[in-house]
């Protein structure tokens, strides 16, 4: 009888144990569960219907195929299972594929109510026209300014000229180039539209709804044509912009690809690891994210 008093203490300490360890796995599940979500969060349609950014920063790299195939090459078939039950597929389609990588074009534009949930003014600098309200994505002002601020140590003088636009801004930059492919090309309907796509994106097919998109130009060239790529600002950045994470989108033999004639200006962000991977292979974005993720681009 002694013993029985002892023996209620230790089954319910055993339940005691047994209820911490059962909130621990759960704890531990649900840690993962939303890293893993974070880690691929995704812009979601909200209740309006329009798309939303997720909240978490993401650090806009992804394992190239090489490195994932380099890697599954030196490890045993054991830890190859193993690894691939813990490892979420690759993105297969543009929608799975992280914000820095999104697709925007003629073939994928977006609805005319999106706009970035997250867009952050840029702050002054010399790069930043007086007066001028310039917005990007948030997640790439860091990048940016690095960027610009290198450009100038290096000597040259950069210009932001155009940075976030909302779908009405672009539908009248749009009907602006096709009144004058009408009046210049003497083009008319369709043929004045396609005229005026190659030049300036249609509402909804700009890069620049992202906010990751920038238009750069030198100080002391302000036109927006072919003379921009012999400025020293230019140079400068075809030369740099990878390493701070930005492509030149539109390059002058891709135009049969993008469907936009060469822009010696546009910038967009991909993120680090991703435009060096894109100037390594001298691919356009459309046909990187065909080649690299077998999406249909
Ligand atoms: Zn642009």
């Amino acid at each position: 009888m002694t013993n029985a008093p002892f023996a209620l203490d230790r089954r319910e300490f055993i339940a005691l144990a047994g209820g911490l360890a059962a909130v621990l796995v759960v704890g531990d599940g649900a840690y993962f569960s939303s890293r893993r979500s974070a880690a691929h969060a995704q812009p979601v349609p909200s209740e309006s219907g329009t798309l939303t950014q997720p909240e978490t920063p993401l650090n806009g790299t992804i394992a190239s195929p090489n490195t994932e195939t380099a890697a599954a090459a030196t490890t045993s078939p054991e830890t190859e299972s193993a690894a691939a039950t813990n490892t979420e597929m690759p993105p297969t389609t543009l929608e799975d594929l992280p914000w820095n990588l999104r697709l925007v074009n003629r073939d994928h534009p977006l609805a005319a109510d999106f706009a970035p949930s997250n867009l952050a003014e840029l702050p002054d600098a010399s790069w930043v026209e007086p007066h001028v309200n310039h917005r990007v994505d948030a997640r790439i002002v860091e990048d940016l300014t690095a960027m610009l601020t290198a450009a100038e140590a290096a000597g040259t003088h950069p210009i932001i000229c155009s940075s976030f636009r909302t779908y009405d801004y672009q539908e009248n930059l749009f009907e602006n180039r096709i009144e004058r492919a009408e009046r210049e090309e003497h083009l008319e309907g369709t043929e004045a539209e396609e005229a005026a796509a190659f030049w300036v994106a249609p509402p909804g097919a700009s890069e620049h709804q992202t906010g990751l998109a920038v238009d750069i130009v030198d100080a002391d060239y302000l036109e927006l044509d072919e003379g921009q790529e012999s400025t020293a600002t230019q140079q400068w950045l075809m030369a740099h912009c990878t390493e701070y994470g930005f492509i030149l989108r539109y390059p002058t033999d891709k135009s049969a690809t993008t469907g936009i004639g060469y822009e010696p200006w546009h910038y967009r962000y991909v993120g680090k690891e991703a435009a060096s991977d894109i100037a390594e292979s001298g691919l356009c974005l459309e046909e990187w994210l065909v080649e690299t993720y077998h999406v249909q681009a």
